[in-house]
């Protein structure tokens, strides 16, 4: 028997201590650790306007704009080497 009333971050497998929250990259539950390494993350604003957006237009099951590899898994830190535009 499993209890599924304790909550798992669905991205760093931990337990959160009672607060957790929803990604808004994606429709993961996620922990308010993960939840600080997306609101530093470079895209989390253009993430948090597509919902907005979606919620404007009456899309409240919008899944996000998709988690950047850079953060699955929690964030391992790895750099990527994509080309910079502009600097
Ligand atoms: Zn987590």
């Amino acid at each position: 028997m499993n209890h599924s009333s304790e909550m798992t971050c669905q991205r760093c497998g931990k337990k959160p201590c009672g607060t957790w929250t929803c990604s808004m990259f994606n429709t993961q539950r996620i922990c308010m650790e993960c939840k600080a390494k997306e609101r530093v993350h470079p895209r989390y604003r253009e993430a948090v306007e597509a919902d907005n957006e979606a919620i404007r237009t009456g899309n409240y099951r919008f899944p996000g704009i998709g988690l950047p590899p850079e953060l699955e898994g929690g964030g391992r830190g790895e750099e990527d080497q994509a080309p910079r535009e502009g600097g």
